[in-house]
């Protein structure tokens, strides 16, 4: 069966014959094929969201939070199906996908509170007679073009906001695992969102094109990786639309010396190693304190090895596959970098085979130790299962390392020290900081954005930056002539009340 396109409210047929292969990871084998959309697809979606974003946007605000309750309880009602879903394609632990569907409920919970979000804002007598009231209006249509890593909770970051603010959403998601965007469109119809308002296009750089230029999107958000972000947004400004593109990471977590060693080892491995190491917010480096760096590398050590790595589906698993054969060697290149560029390698998870599945895209957790920022082990986003540790004199160099890379997304600090978690906090150009929090991805009312090569355009995505993206200011000054107090004339100069 090929996955298709959602549009107009209902399943929608490629127009063109290219698909491309869907695989379990687990197995290496492929499970279907989702079709390549083409710029005449694209088409056909926007032109039913055009359709239905005039309607939906004069909808009333608490019509709008009734259809996005109602998606929410068929959220949680059909969890254990989008999540066993998102496993079979993506890789992922069972529970590691229902946690992601966890995230994205956040927000479509936050999305709920609409009705007070687009409140407005409104000054009695701003001047003689005269009020002021502020209002945010919807943008129209809006598209979405999402990563591989998180098929339900990247698309729900964005649609539930754009959605609830009056806009009509089209997604594109990623190729790699695109079932779960049918399963989500399907809810949002039973949730009663009319057709058009939320679409499905297959499909990759084609469709994302297509979205990029056309004249019926107004906004546009990525999230993917640095090179496509750039582009994305550099593209679809040059087009005249407003773009938020969220792109790759390379966090960096802090062990100080006086850091609580056994709860930093189960955070850090956890942030590593958890969902195979795909997740823009994972701590792929590891910067320790001299002092503690053997202690923390033995500890580390220790703890990695006891990671099982199974299907996602298998109980009992912490790390499943990566998400292609091409992933799984490219991380294994770049673990035998490390050893020829003199890193050491602690443990080594090449070549690792799971019972039952010698053609699954397994990579066992990798640990190396003694890493220098020379190496491509540092240099690159490997977004794969391997903990970079890099020894450093103290907070200092540590800040310094972090303020020199070219990623800002996240970055953690394990410390007891409260000076030195705020003299931290304030020094380092990063979006997103944990204290004694490995992965500090904002609760749904914050809003998540990187700094530098991982956030391109000003909004993070929502929260109250997500409102303000979707939607654009009106502001009006009101007056109501007076009949007991005529004007006297014509006020040729351009004054404020105070004057007068
Ligand atoms: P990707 O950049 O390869 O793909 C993202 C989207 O862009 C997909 O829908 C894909 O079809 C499309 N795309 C791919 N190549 C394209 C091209 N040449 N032109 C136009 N569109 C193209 O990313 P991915 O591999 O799916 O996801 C992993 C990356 O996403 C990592 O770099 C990760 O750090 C990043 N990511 C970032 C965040 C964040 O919030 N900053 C969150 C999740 C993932």
């Amino acid at each position: 069966m090929t996955i298709a396109h959602w549009i107009d409210g209902t399943d929608a047929a490629a127009t063109g014959e290219g698909t491309s292969p869907v695989h379990n990871p687990a197995t290496g084998q492929v499970i279907e094929q989702v079709a390549l959309g083409t710029p005449q697809d694209v088409d056909r979606a926007v032109a039913a969201a055009l359709a239905a974003a005039g309607p939906w946007a004069a909808s009333s605000v608490s019509r709008r939070a009734s259809v996005l309750f109602r998606f929410r309880e068929l959220l949680v009602e059909h969890t254990d199906e989008l999540a066993a879903l998102v496993s079979r394609e993506h890789g992922k632990v069972v529970s590691d996908a229902r946690g992601e569907i966890a995230r994205g409920l956040e927000v479509v919970e936050f999305a709920c509170g609409v009705p007070q979000l687009l409140k407005g804002e409104f000054s009695d007598q701003a001047a003689t007679d005269i009020d002021v009231f502020s209002v945010r209006e919807p943008l129209g249509v809006v598209a979405g073009i999402t990563p591989f890593n998180f098929p339900v909770m990247v698309p729900l970051w964005m649609s539930p906001v754009a959605i609830a603010t009056g806009n009509a959403f089209i997604l594109k998601p990623s190729e790699r695992d695109p079932s779960a965007s049918l399963y989500l469109a399907r809810m949002w119809a039973q949730a009663g969102l009319p057709a058009g308002v939320f679409s499905v296009v297959q499909g990759d750089k084609r469709v994302v094109d297509a979205l990029l230029g056309h004249p019926g999107i107004a906004a546009v958000s990525f999230v993917g990786s640095t090179p496509i972000a750039r582009y994305v947004h550099a593209t679809a400004t040059a087009a005249g639309k407003r773009v938020q593109a969220l792109g790759g990471a390379k966090n960096h977590g802090v062990v100080l010396a006086d850091a609580d060693l056994d709860d930093a080892v189960n955070h850090l491995v956890a942030a590593a190693f958890g969902a195979a190491g795909e997740r823009c917010m994972a701590l792929p480096v590891v910067l320790a304190q001299d002092e503690i760096a053997d202690d923390l590398v033995a500890r580390l050590a220790a703890r990695v090895r006891t990671i099982t790595v199974a299907p996602g589906d298998q109980p009992g698993a912490d790390m499943g596959p990566v998400i292609t054969r091409q992933a799984k060697e490219r991380i294994e290149e770049i673990i035998t970098s490390a050893e020829q560029e003199g890193a050491t390698l602690v443990v080594d998870g090449r070549g690792h085979v799971v019972d039952g599945h010698p053609e699954g895209f397994f990579v066992g957790p990798t640990l190396v130790d003694r890493v220098r920022p020379d190496q491509r082990v540092y240099r690159e986003e490997i977004f794969g299962p391997v903990l970079d540790v890099v020894r450093v004199a103290g907070l200092t160099e540590a800040i310094t390392l972090i303020n020199a890379n070219p990623y800002g997304n996240g970055t953690a600090i394990f410390t007891a020290s409260g000076e030195a978690a705020r003299t931290f906090r304030r020094s380092v150009q990063v979006g997103m900081i944990g204290i004694n929090v490995p992965i500090p991805v904002p609760v749904a009312w914050h809003s998540f954005g990187g700094w530098k090569d991982s956030l391109f355009g000003d909004a993070h995505v929502y929260g109250p930056e997500g409102i303000a993206f979707y939607t654009r200011g009106k502001v009006v000054t009101e007056r109501w002539p007076h009949r007991a107090r005529p004007t006297a004339g014509p006020a040729f100069h351009f004054s404020g009340d105070a004057e007068k």
